[in-house]
């Protein structure tokens, strides 16, 4: 049984007064404060954080989720070090635009390397050393690492941090075609991935930039955004502030921009088709069907992993209530067992390990249960702390559990309904609401 009492996880309840919440230009965010506060992550230094093991099994969480996705395109996971060449930066002409961002180390030996906020140069100059043939391709490769960025104004914690979990992906075609449908398939996979989490989120065709073919980004609105999008009332699209000021129309039905239809956002994914650039600075080639030597046309696509665990929570949370997206919350279920001494105390002993067991065999809750096991506390101390924290489903064994057929307390968080039933329902009811796969997705991309 999980329980608890046994994990490391310094919580603390704020006094109510002193609850601050965002305000323009605060460094703080109520996600973030929340985070901090109830034992996911803790500081180590200004814009670094240690991702505490609730955090982490949420972290995991995503992974697994983003890993699935992965399969079912066919990409391949694999692992790059964390220092890239500066050398690669140079010759690939991104250090120049880039360096004030970059943590630049230099060995014992004068080497210069960079710790890497991504991998395009260090993935090309690989690809550049294997000259492989047409029928290889595509290749779509990808990694769940470190990266890290000299930000000049750290803040709102995992929001904007020195280092964080990036989850990227390159691939690489043949020919621009070929290029296209692996970033419409990825691209399809991230959406796919965004549903899951069940988040609105927006997803925006880019500016074009220099040496970029096609770019999207993918948002969810928030007040605690660094950018900021145009939301069309009349056509309902969307697209960045910096798209739209220029013309001072909306792009897509021409309208007059209206400055009440500008929100913040935080950009949780990006995707980016570099066509042969990188391949022409790094020469990464392939062998064509004419047995001639062709550049590589690489496409790259980003998701932030460990920002997304504070954007969601920055989302759904109130103002001192955690709330996580179902199928990223530490632990599904937390059940409150009765108070140590009391009458309940000994007519449900027999009946808690049954409940863990029957719980656990439902789909998606493996080792997704967490006892209160504190039972030195109250059951509404308890029950408080876990509405706190956010648990989205809390099963309290209490009184009622010691009636001829026992009933349980159910309490829904994110639906914030409540109920009191028997097992056979209770399960029944977690059977539905644990029910999320990717069977009922299929959006098609325009
Ligand atoms: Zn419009």
């Amino acid at each position: 049984m999980n329980k608890l009492s046994r994990i490391f996880r310094p919580f603390h309840i704020p006094p109510k007064k002193k609850i601050k919440i965002f305000k323009e230009k605060d460094t703080l965010s109520k996600g973030y404060k929340l985070l901090s506060n109830y034992g996911i992550i803790g500081q180590s230094s200004t814009g670094m954080y240690h991702v505490l093991p609730m955090g982490q099994r949420s972290i995991d969480k995503l992974i697994k989720l983003i890993s699935s996705q992965m399969k079912l395109i066919g990409a391949q996971k694999m692992s790059q070090p964390l220092l890239t060449k500066q050398s690669l930066w140079e010759e690939s002409e991104t250090f120049e635009k880039s360096k004030d961002e970059l943590y630049i180390i230099t060995d014992r030996a004068e080497n210069r390397f960079i710790l890497s906020p991504t991998h395009e140069q260090a993935l090309t100059n690989l690809l550049s050393r294997e000259l492989m043939s047409y029928r290889d391709f595509p290749q779509l490769l990808y990694q769940i690492t470190p990266k890290f960025r000299n930000e000049h104004r750290p803040k709102l914690g995992l929001l904007r941090s020195k280092e964080f979990l990036m989850k990227d992906l390159y691939s690489f075609d043949i020919n621009e075609e070929e290029a296209a449908k692996s970033y419409n398939k990825v691209s399809q996979a991230y959406e796919n991935f965004f549903q899951l989490i069940g988040i609105d989120y927006c997803r925006i065709e880019c500016l074009q930039e220099q040496n970029v073919n096609r770019s999207h980004e993918y948002y969810y609105i928030s007040d605690v955004g660094d950018d900021k999008l145009y939301s069309c009332d009349h056509c309902n699209s969307k697209f960045h502030e910096d798209y739209v000021r220029s013309k001072n129309k909306c792009p897509s039905c021409l309208s007059f921009l209206n400055e009440d239809h500008f929100v913040n956002a935080i950009e949780i994914g990006h995707t980016f088709s570099f066509g042969t650039y990188f391949s022409d600075h790094l020469g990464s080639c392939y062998v064509n069907i004419d047995c001639k030597r062709s550049p590589l046309h690489m496409c790259s696509f980003g998701i932030g992993i460990s920002r997304l665990i504070s954007a969601s929570v920055e989302i759904l949370s109130t103002d001192e209530e955690l709330r996580w997206p179902l199928a990223i919350a530490p632990y599904s279920v937390c059940i409150i067992p009765p108070k140590a001494g009391s009458r309940e105390e000994i007519e449900v002993e027999l009946l808690l390990p049954k409940i863990y067991e029957l719980l656990e065999g439902i789909p998606n809750l493996n080792d997704d249960i967490l006892i209160d096991d504190r039972t030195e506390k109250t059951i509404g101390k308890r029950f408080l702390e876990a509405k706190l924290f956010g648990f989205p489903f809390i099963i309290i064994v209490g009184k009622d559990a010691t009636q001829e057929t026992p009933l349980y307390e159910l309490h829904d968080l994110n639906n914030e309904k409540k109920y009191l039933m028997p097992m056979s329902l209770l399960t029944q009811y977690l059977v539905e609401q644990m029910h999320f796969d990717d069977s009922n997705i299929n959006i098609v991309l325009s």
